[in-house]
């Protein structure tokens, strides 16, 4: 595959991780020149910074609009910097182009989008400009797929994902949970497609930039998307997950950079015990599944209803408890609890429409 650099940036030397560095929001102008030049100097290359800000909830800090693109122009004059903004329409587009903008990235809501993103990849039809795709902000592969392709039908080919992580319901670890496997199957369905990881977003919190950034490089991603701040305790959006220019520069240097295509006979002899291990739980829940089959039946004979809440609360808090106490993530084990149950109900179901084998 390509390197990310040499296909968002041809010319530009590289190496693994492509970093894109800068706040998540453009504030004021001493505060992006002030970062930027920051970051400038810890050898960051490409910097962020939103300028629209889709936010949750109105009355929140939405961006200083146009204005901004005046501020990036400055810190491409004064550090030699690329920037990249977010644009979530046609005016966006052509304002950030007008304003020379290296990279536009699209925001979580907007690809999750059809019209928006069709309404951008017009505006982009002639144009030859990097674009980054994030995730839609729901947990939907082939959104996220069709929002990229919108993009390629548009003629550009300068193209790569961000993953940001996908939004849930309820207090986790993660401001947006990982849900690796979707990345994963997304570089698998299309390999030749560059995928930078945006750990402040994934995270939530400052402590978690460096471990989920540590985790995209042990699966391969090219690079990172990451929020930085001069004073981050004082920005106006996202402030408890952006991090000081210097913290980033800490961070990434510590960050392992294992060679991803390395296949060592050790790895082999793992990898087969991975293939027995994962062969030993497709028994196991086979059987735990004939076992919720006799329990339809069961059901069944008696009119008793399928999904009995408190029985499936206790199950949920008893294995949770249990997985935690062997090092497992408690967010992990209510997930795959979740899928079993939900695979249990849908057998159930069967046996009770007698459509069970
Ligand atoms: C951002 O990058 O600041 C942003 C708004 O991100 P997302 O679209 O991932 O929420
Ligand atoms: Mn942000």
């Amino acid at each position: 595959m390509e390197n990310l650099q040499s296909i968002l940036l041809p010319g530009v030397s590289h190496n693994r991780p492509l970093v894109i560095a800068g706040p998540c929001s453009a504030e004021t102008p001493e505060q992006v020149l002030s970062t930027a030049k920051q970051l400038a100097e810890n050898g960051i290359k490409i910097f962020r910074s939103g300028i629209w800000k889709p936010r949750t909830k109105p009355g929140g800090f939405e961006g200083v609009g146009v204005i901004g693109l005046e501020w990036l122009k400055e810190v491409k004059k004064e550090t030699g910097m690329y920037v990249a903004t977010e644009v979530a329409n046609r005016d966006h587009v052509q304002a950030a182009l007008a304003a020379d903008v290296d990279i536009l990235w699209i925001g979580a809501r907007t690809s999750a989008n059809p019209f928006a993103m069709q309404e951008i990849a017009d505006s982009l039809k002639g144009v030859d400009v990097p674009v980054l795709v994030k995730n839609p902000v729901n947990p939907d592969l082939e959104l996220w797929i069709g929002a990229i392709e919108r993009i390629y039908n548009a003629g550009i080919r300068r193209l790569g994902a961000i993953h940001r992580g996908f939004s849930t319901y309820g207090k986790h670890l993660y401001r947006n949970l990982p849900q690796w496997h979707i990345p994963i199957e997304l570089h698998r369905r299309i390999p030749e497609l560059p995928i930078l990881c945006d750990p402040s977003h994934i995270g939530g919190k400052r402590e978690l930039v460096a471990p989920i950034s540590q985790q995209a490089m042990d699966m391969g991603f090219d690079g990172l998307i990451v929020e930085s701040h001069c004073d981050p305790d004082c920005a106006w959006s996202d402030k408890s997950q952006q991090v000081l220019p210097e913290v980033l520069n800490f961070m990434l240097n510590t960050l392992v950079i294992r060679d991803t295509k390395q296949t060592t006979e050790n790895l082999t002899l793992l990898r087969q015990q991975i293939d027995r291990i994962d062969n030993e739980l497709l028994e196991i829940l086979n059987k735990r599944m004939r076992v919720s089959r006799e329990i339809g039946q069961y059901k069944k004979e008696h009119s008793m209803q399928i999904v009995q809440t408190g029985r499936y609360d206790d199950i949920l808090k008893s294995r949770i408890a249990q997985a935690v106490d062997m090092g497992m993530s408690g967010d992990f084990m209510r997930d795959v609890l979740q899928a079993i149950h939900e695979e249990s109900v849908r057998q159930q179901i069967e046996v009770l429409n007698d459509r069970a084998k």
